[in-house]
Formats: structure tokens, C-alpha cells, sequence
């Protein structure tokens, strides 16, 4: 049997695993961040990888309210959201194979078998799965150019499905060297009974269970609600084999931005660099902390209804949530959100839409998000009626532009039942329709119109003002689009179009005459916002809700 397999000559690449113990939901994401924040800030280039264990070839056909939100990525890959945080940190462009998944790997594997690529073989998990995972985790790596490879394995040490994941970074780190590849263990430090004790055990099983599959953690970073003791760093060297000075804290923050520092002033750049022979220079966190602290201090406080489905899990906009605290950030506002759920067409509707207008009357702006299918798309609708007449600023994203059209052929044009043909196939109106290249496709996963696409933004409008250019790539998602049929009614009754795709036949930005800002846009300008760089629309959007809460008094 060949057990090498193909062996990776990685001569200059450097890797970093970062595990988690205990229980998923530790931070592992953040810490893998704020790490990769910390070398790229002390001069190291570095990229991140996100396994995740589930068989999905990826997290296209995922739902968002079990699974938190999909990301899209320029390349058109939907990943899980953890490539969100990856790019928002370390301000880089990932592609789709950033994302490793369990299917992926055994896709690429069975596709070898049926070429015949293993003649004669017995295709085994050992060494043909493995060797697989090494080979994708290396070829990324390598066509990232960068110095240190951040890979996060999803999942919790111990679960079956990641067997072969942490088989094969012992492997690497066997064949490129320790001095080569760390692991960094994420562990929960829970603090129990009356004099708040805080407890290793948990630590102490999980790196128990790591060392059974032959990893031996190099830092531990231990997740607590509190500052981790001497007692506990101590605890957690003796009976983990690491030396107390590579046990960190990652205890609560306020904001997840505050995380880099945390684990800086620890020390850790310095253990990293010199375990990994990198050469480190000062890490320069300025311009971060100048950005945490105008979080911190916000001269207002603007409340904005996102009006969704399912709102009660979070993580599926989390893209938008963080978007908020970019744009707050610059605006100098604290963005609160007001998570509300779009009423259902039902016997109550009336009751439910009047609910609703009674939350949406204390916002100072109002977001229709992007989503799939019927559920509780008259309720959006009558949100964004309700912005409309009442003057409050309103963006909608994707699904939201396509309600905000329907809203006004409705309402302001007069085309009673106006629809999007994903709601009502015969609709008499069918002001958002399927996209023509969209008819053929049967498939679900991977064959929206997805990724970055241009956009040309026409001069003299909001959009324009916002971008302060005639280009523009965003991210997109979708299988509709507005109606090409209905587009000079519409813009006559002054529901303008102000960016169109280069093609000139898709609608991608609205904006309605005369208002102080009520905008839709096709793509998704959440998945480009930055820290340092908010997303135009969200930022307009933000500064729209601050002025329109000066004017209300
Ligand atoms: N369901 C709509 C479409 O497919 C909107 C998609 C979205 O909001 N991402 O076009």
C-alpha cells in the first residue's frame, strides 16, 4: 500500500492548524483571525483555509436559519461564513477553494477512480482521502503565495468526520518539519461553583483526545469568561504537556475586534514567530485600534429594523450585522438592529402588518435582506410600503430590490398583483421574472448567477455619489431579476435604475426619485465590506438613518 502517497515538497510554506475542544461556538474562527491579523500586521503574508467535515460539496444548498449565513465569495463560491470573517480580518480576496469540505475531497478522490488514476488500487481513506486533503491544502496554499497557511478545522477534536483532516496535518507536519507546521488548540475554560473556579478538566479531556490521534497542541488558547489565572495556565501545561507561557487567554471582550490585541499583548506573535522561524516585525495595530475605539465611542445610537425570516439565528445575516459596524464605525454611529420577522400572508396578516408598522415606526431605517422563497414576502412588502410613505430610509439587498419593485408597480403604478414569478408563476404582472440563462438549469448547487459581476453606475445619482465611480464589482447571488418588459414604466412613475450590468439588460441599482434614500441593489454589498472600508450602500444607508433621525427630533 502506498502510505506516502504523493509526498508534498513544501519548502518555504509554513502552516498553522488551529483546532477546537469541548464544544463548537468556542471562537475558533475569530482566533484564526485574529492570528492571521497578527502576522499580516507584523509583515508576514498569510492566507486561511476552513475545512469543514460535512459532506455538502459546499454551503450553497445549506440553509442559512440551521447552519448560519451562506458567504459568496469573487469567484462565485458559497462557503461557510467563517471565509467571511477570514477576508473582513485580513482584507484579502478568497476563492472557493479556500473552503474544504468532506465532499469535496471524496468528489475529487471517486473522479481520480473513475479515470483510473488508482489502477489496481484498493481506494482507501488511508492513504487516498488523506493524501487528497494534504494535496488541496497545499496547492492553495501554494497559489496563494503565502509565507503561513491559517487552517481552521471545523468541528470538534473527536468528532468521526474529522479523523482524516487531523490525520492528514499530522501527516504534513511530519513530512514538512515541527518547525513547519503548529497546531493551536481552542479549548472552553468553564468558571463553576460559588468562589467561581475556573475548570481545566474539559481542556485536559479534549487535548487527551487530540494527543490519541497523534497531535500534540503547541499553544492552547483557552476561551473563558473571565481572565485565565496562574493557576489555570499552570493546570492546563502539567496535564496538557505545553508550557504555561503558550496558554492564552481569550476571555470576554466587548467587540471581537479587541481579540488581535488580547492575544498580542500575550505574547503570542513572538511564540509563533520564533516556533516557525518567521521573520516578525513590530506588529502595527494603530490603525485597528483607532477603528475599535470609534465603535466604541459613537456620538449616536440609529436603530434599523432587518425584516427577514427566521431572524432568531443571528448568524445568518452575519454578513449585514458586521457590515453595521463598519459603516457605524465611520459614520460615528452604534448601529442597534431591530430583528424583526416578516408577518406571514394568513387570516391575521392585518393585525400582524400593523404589529409590525408599530416596531418599524421607532427605526430609522429599514432593511429587506436577501432570501428564498414565499414565506413572509408580503410582510416585506408592506415594510417597505410603510418606508416609502413615511420617508424613512430604506435598503434593499437582492430579494429586497426585487420587493421594492414589486411594492411600487403595486402600489405607485397601480399593477395590482404584481409578483415575482418565484412566488406566483402566473402572476398577471410578473415584474421580477427568472433570468433567461436560468431556464435551462435543473441543478440547485452552484448554478445561480453568482460572484462578482460589473456593474456600470450612471452619473449624477445616488449610486453614483456613494461609489464615486462609473465600475463597480459586487458579489452576487440570484436566479430572478426585474422584468426587462416592465423597466420604462417603472422609471417613469421615478423608480430609477441607476446601475445596470454591463450587458445592459440586469437591474442593479434602484433608487427612488426625490427620496432621502431608498435604494435596492441586486448583489450583495455586504460580503465586501470592510473594517476600515464600509460598504458604500451601507454606509450611504447608515448616514441616511443618522440625518433621518437629527430631522425627527
Ligand atoms: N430569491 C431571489 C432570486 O433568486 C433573491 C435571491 C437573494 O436574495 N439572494 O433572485
Amino acid at each position: 500500500m502506498d502510505l506516502v502517497g504523493i509526498r508534498v515538497e513544501v519548502k518555504t510554506m509554513k502552516f498553522i492548524f488551529v483546532t477546537g475542544g469541548v464544544l463548537s461556538g468556542l471562537g475558533k474562527g475569530i482566533t484564526t483571525s485574529s492570528i492571521g491579523l497578527l502576522l499580516k500586521r507584523s509583515g508576514v503574508k498569510v492566507t486561511a483555509i476552513k475545512i469543514d467535515p460535512y459532506l455538502n460539496a459546499d454551503a450553497g444548498t445549506m440553509n442559512p436559519y440551521e447552519h448560519g449565513e451562506v458567504f459568496v465569495l469573487d469567484d462565485g463560491g458559497e462557503v461557510d461564513l467563517d471565509l467571511g470573517n477570514y477576508e473582513r480580518f485580513l482584507d484579502v480576496v478568497l476563492g472557493s477553494d479556500h473552503n474544504i469540505t468532506t465532499g469535496k475531497v471524496y468528489r475529487a478522490v471517486i473522479d481520480k477512480e473513475r479515470r483510473g488514476d488508482y489502477l489496481g488500487k484498493t481506494v482507501q481513506i488511508v492513504p487516498h482521502i488523506v493524501n487528497e486533503i494534504k494535496a488541496m491544502i497545499t496547492s492553495v496554499g501554494e497559489a496563494s503565495g503565502a509565507e503561513v497557511v491559517l487552517i481552521e478545522m471545523g468541528g470538534t477534536v473527536g468528532d468521526m468526520e474529522s479523523m482524516p483532516f487531523i490525520e492528514a496535518a499530522r501527516q504534513l507536519q511530519m513530512e514538512v518539519g515541527e518547525e513547519n507546521l503548529l497546531f493551536v488548540h481552542t479549548t472552553l475554560i468553564p468558571i463553576m461553583g460559588a468562589v467561581g473556579e475556573q475548570k481545566t478538566k474539559p481542556t485536559q479531556h479534549s487535548v487527551k483526545e487530540l494527543r490519541a490521534i497523534g497531535v500534540q497542541p503547541d499553544i492552547i488558547v483557552g476561551r473563558c469568561a473571565e481572565p485565565l489565572n496562574d493557576d489555570t495556565k499552570n493546570k492546563i501545561a502539567l496535564f496538557c504537556n505545553v508550557p504555561a507561557e503558550r496558554v492564552y487567554s481569550a476571555h470576554d471582550v466587548r467587540y471581537t475586534y479587541e481579540v488581535p490585541s488580547l492575544l498580542l499583548k500575550q505574547g503570542i506573535i513572538d511564540v509563533i514567530g520564533a516556533d516557525l522561524d518567521l521573520k516578525v516585525k513590530g506588529c502595527d495595530m494603530g490603525s485597528w485600534e483607532r477603528f475599535v475605539e470609534r465603535i466604541d465611542k459613537p456620538k449616536d445610537v440609529v436603530r434599523i429594523a432587518l425584516v427577514g425570516k427566521y431572524t432568531g439565528l443571528k448568524d445568518s445575516y452575519i454578513s449585514h450585522y458586521k457590515s453595521f459596524e463598519h459603516s457605524g464605525a465611520e459614520v460615528g454611529v452604534k448601529v442597534e438592529i431591530a430583528w424583526i420577522d416578516a408577518p406571514e400572508s394568513s387570516r391575521s396578516f392585518e393585525d400582524e402588518v400593523k404589529r409590525m408598522q408599530e416596531e418599524l415606526s421607532k427605526c430609522h431605517g429599514i432593511l429587506v435582506p436577501g432570501g428564498f422563497g414565499t414565506r413572509g414576502s408580503e410582510g416585506k412588502i408592506e415594510a417597505i410600503r410603510y418606508a416609502r410613505e413615511n420617508g424613512i430610509p430604506f435598503l434593499g439587498i437582492c430579494l429586497g430590490l426585487q420587493m421594492a419593485v414589486i411594492e411600487f408597480c403595486r402600489n405607485v403604478i397601480g399593477l395590482e398583483g404584481a409578483n415575482s414569478t418565484e412566488f406566483d408563476p402566473d402572476t398577471t404582472h410578473p415584474v421580477v421574472d427568472i433570468l433567461p440563462e436560468q431556464l435551462r438549469v435543473t441543478q440547485k448547487g452552484g448554478t445561480m448567477r453568482l460572484g462578482a459581476q460589473k456593474t456600470i453606475i450612471e452619473k449624477g445619482t445616488m449610486a453614483f455619489d456613494l461609489y464615486g465611480k462609473e465600475e463597480i464589482m459586487e458579489r452576487h447571488r440570484h436566479r430572478y431579476e426585474v422584468n426587462p418588459k416592465y423597466i420604462d414604466r417603472i422609471q417613469k412613475a421615478g423608480l430609477t435604475f441607476s446601475g445596470i450590468s454591463e450587458d445592459g439588460i440586469k437591474m442593479e441599482i434602484s433608487e427612488l426619485k426625490g427620496s432621502l434614500f431608498h435604494m435596492g441593489c441586486q448583489f450583495h454589498p455586504e460580503f465586501l465590506s470592510r473594517p476600515q472600508r464600509p460598504a458604500p450602500l451601507f454606509r450611504g444607508f447608515t448616514q441616511a438613518a443618522f440625518d433621518y433621525k437629527c430631522k425627527k427630533g
